[in-house]
């Protein structure tokens, strides 16, 4: 007789039409898996463990701009291919892609808004379109806001979603967008006008290494990793372990390089307070 008796197995078969794709989203700080709608309830923070994702240029102006009250710049501009890239997929593919899934022209969105009443410049640049990189376009839609923002003396904002730093595929043209933008607010801020740089998760590289550093007030949003060169390779390179946490914004915070870690549902109040403290 066998010990546990006759063993019976009753076969489920889960049809792959009864478990839907894409409602969850497994958290990247917490492992967790988030289900969408509670995600897009709470402004794409992870309820968990409060890591904040990836969020889109047009939503973001939303959530921080008074209702309608956002005027686009330079919609229009659109990007071209001075080096004729050809890569696994040319540039102009990508951009093709990249232009159809997020419905911009390129990875910056920049106009002018109100905070509480208040007048300000606001640029925002989106992770979904070639890692929000900087290549031409966003370079020159960012410099026109800073020296509008300028000329009408008015505090700048720039949210940055970058983790592709300066946009290869554009080369040299890519590069000095990043003296540009630079050039743009050294002057902003020899008119002692404010500037406020938001770090999102990530914003790296060419971005961070030009305009999303060099902020009056430097905002992250908790848990980005914010940096120029990637942890991974910085281990390679000095052949040492990094510390725990190393470029998240909790340790930028501990060791001086941003002033602040806000939530996202706090970011409109901060900015707000700012305005007023520094006009
Ligand atoms: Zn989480």
């Amino acid at each position: 007789m066998p010990l546990f008796g006759k063993l019976k197995y009753t076969i489920v078969r889960v049809k792959k039409k009864d478990i839907p794709d894409g409602l969850w989203t497994k958290c990247e700080s917490c492992n967790q898996p988030v289900y969408h709608k509670k995600l897009k309830e709470n402004m794409e923070v992870c309820p968990n463990c409060d890591f904040h994702f990836t969020l889109g240029a047009k939503d973001r102006i939303q959530l921080v701009a008074d209702k309608n009250s956002f005027k686009e710049f330079d919609a229009d501009l659109s990007p071209v291919d001075p080096l004729g890239f050809l890569g696994p997929k040319s540039y102009k593919d990508k951009l093709k892609k990249d232009q159809k899934e997020t419905g911009l022209k390129d990875a910056a969105i920049t106009g002018s808004a109100t905070i509480d009443g208040k007048n300000i410049m606001l640029a925002v640049t989106d992770s979904r379109f070639i890692m929000g990189s900087m290549g031409s376009v966003v370079g020159e839609k960012i410099t026109r806001a800073i020296e509008s923002a300028t000329k009408n003396k008015l505090p700048l904002i720039i949210i940055s979603g970058s983790g592709g730093g300066a946009r290869m595929y554009e080369g040299m043209f890519s590069l000095m967008q990043m003296a540009k933008t630079s050039a743009a607010l050294a002057k902003h801020h020899d008119a002692g006008l404010l500037y406020i740089s938001v770090l999102t998760n990530p914003t790296m590289a060419g971005v961070m290494a030009s305009f999303a550093g060099l902020g009056d007030v430097i905002i992250a949003e908790p848990k980005a990793l914010i940096g120029f060169t990637g942890p991974r390779v910085i281990e390679q390179t000095i052949k040492q372990r990094l510390p725990a946490g190393f470029q998240r914004s909790e340790f930028l915070l501990e060791h001086g390089l941003i002033d602040m870690i806000v939530h996202r549902k706090n970011l409109k109040e901060t900015f707000s307070k700012l305005l007023d403290y520094f006009s």
